[in-house]
């Protein structure tokens, strides 16, 4: 029988999904090592009162450790919510849409499109710039021109998990307040916080694990919410409560707390970033020499978390991805819009998982070659 530590460590695979994904081995350890005494409280983290000192003293070290990792302004709220990045996609019309009840919107993806429509329902929402035509294999051609006087928001997303794109570097939004899904790229590089109005992102990529959503708003955004919205909806009462106005989602709190922890012990943001991009290096240098294997972002946006490539031909795709599959290297198989491969390399996936996936390419590419 299998049950020894290490043992059980041999099995697992490398795990390349676009979320929820893998999460760093050590943070895993210690959740399993505190699973059923968490730090001296005889109970699991699961088992506490979100009243009880002990959750507290996790929640709000998590809140600390998160302020730090991102330099966090003093005056901006950090949210610990539930909902997804999807609700967002509604809560920031809600709150935000306060004066001219317009917004601009930079389309890059699925996940603008999806946000596009839902704050369509409550406002003006104008696209001022999207890469729709050339199949989001690129960022649109965006000027701060482009964004109107009196919009209460300019929306953006960082990076795009479905088609391997990224700002590489945030363009000049003016001087409106900016808000910004950083879903998939959250913690993997350092931001200047102070540029943005509201950021947002699930934790389940790299964060943690489901369930968390963080909201970072600058304070002067937050109570202008329509008296009737429903109160958890409102960034002013979960501001107001420090994300304890009801029950907050605690175990996945405390697995953020311990990956941001895990991400300090590393050196913070700076040395994850370097970390990230010899793993993205790594993968576009094996894609771009390859004959068989192509990248399908535009090179100037490709992004350091999700690498986009394809074969031309789905059958060759679909052989390759069974074969990483007899490697230990699983969920690279591309959204089911885009096809071909996407493999996901989050802060949490080592450089020996993106120096496997490689190999598995070269070998496969050889024996192709043979055929
Ligand atoms: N935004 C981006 C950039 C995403 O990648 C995703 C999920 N993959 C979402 C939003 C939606 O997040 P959730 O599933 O947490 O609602």
């Amino acid at each position: 029988m299998r049950n020894t530590r290490e043992e059980r460590t041999m099995t697992r695979v490398y795990n390349f999904s676009a979320g929820p994904s893998t999460l760093p081995l050590p943070v895993l350890q210690q959740a399993a090592e505190e699973m059923l005494d968490t730090q001296g409280s005889g109970m699991s983290v699961m088992e506490m009162s979100h009243r009880s000192p002990s959750y507290e003293k996790i929640h709000n070290q998590a809140i600390a450790d998160l302020r730090d990792l991102l330099n966090i302004p003093e005056n901006y709220k950090i949210l610990f919510l539930q909902g997804g990045g999807t609700l967002q996609f509604s809560m920031v019309p809600l709150n935000l849409l306060r004066n001219s009840k317009k917004a601009d919107y930079i389309d890059t993806g699925e996940w603008s499109k999806k946000a596009i429509a839902e704050a369509k329902k409550f406002g003006d929402i104008h696209v001022v710039a999207s890469s729709a035509d050339a199949g989001y294999a690129r960022l649109p051609d965006f000027d701060v021109s482009m964004i109107r006087n009196d919009a209460d928001y300019v929306y953006c997303v960082s990076n795009n998990t479905i088609y391997g794109t990224r700002f590489a570097t945030f363009p000049d939004f003016g001087t409106g307040d900016v808000v910004c899904d950083m879903s998939s790229d959250i913690l993997s590089r350092p931001i200047d916080v102070s540029r943005f109005g509201v950021i947002f992102a699930g934790a389940q990529k790299n964060m943690g694990i489901a369930g968390l959503t963080v909201v970072i708003i600058r304070e002067d955004l937050i109570g202008h919410a329509d008296s009737k919205l429903p109160v958890m909806l409102d960034y002013a009462v979960m501001a107001k409560d420090n994300s304890l106005y009801n029950t907050p989602p605690t175990f996945a709190i405390y697995m953020a707390g311990l990956v941001f922890q895990w991400i300090k012990k590393l050196g913070g943001i700076d040395a994850m970033h370097a970390l990230n991009q010899a793993k993205a290096q790594l993968l576009y240098q094996a894609i771009d020499q390859s004959e068989l294997f192509y990248g399908t972002a535009r090179k100037e946006d490709r992004s350091l978390m999700n690498v986009t490539f394809k074969t031309d031909d789905p059958e060759i795709d679909s052989a390759f991805i069974a074969f990483a599959k007899t490697k230990g290297i699983v969920n690279i198989k591309g959204y089911r819009t885009v096809g071909g491969m996407r493999a996901s390399i989050y802060n949490a996936m080592p450089l020996e998982g993106v120096q496997a996936l490689v190999d598995a390419m070269t070998e496969f590419e050889t024996q192709h070659k043979k055929v």
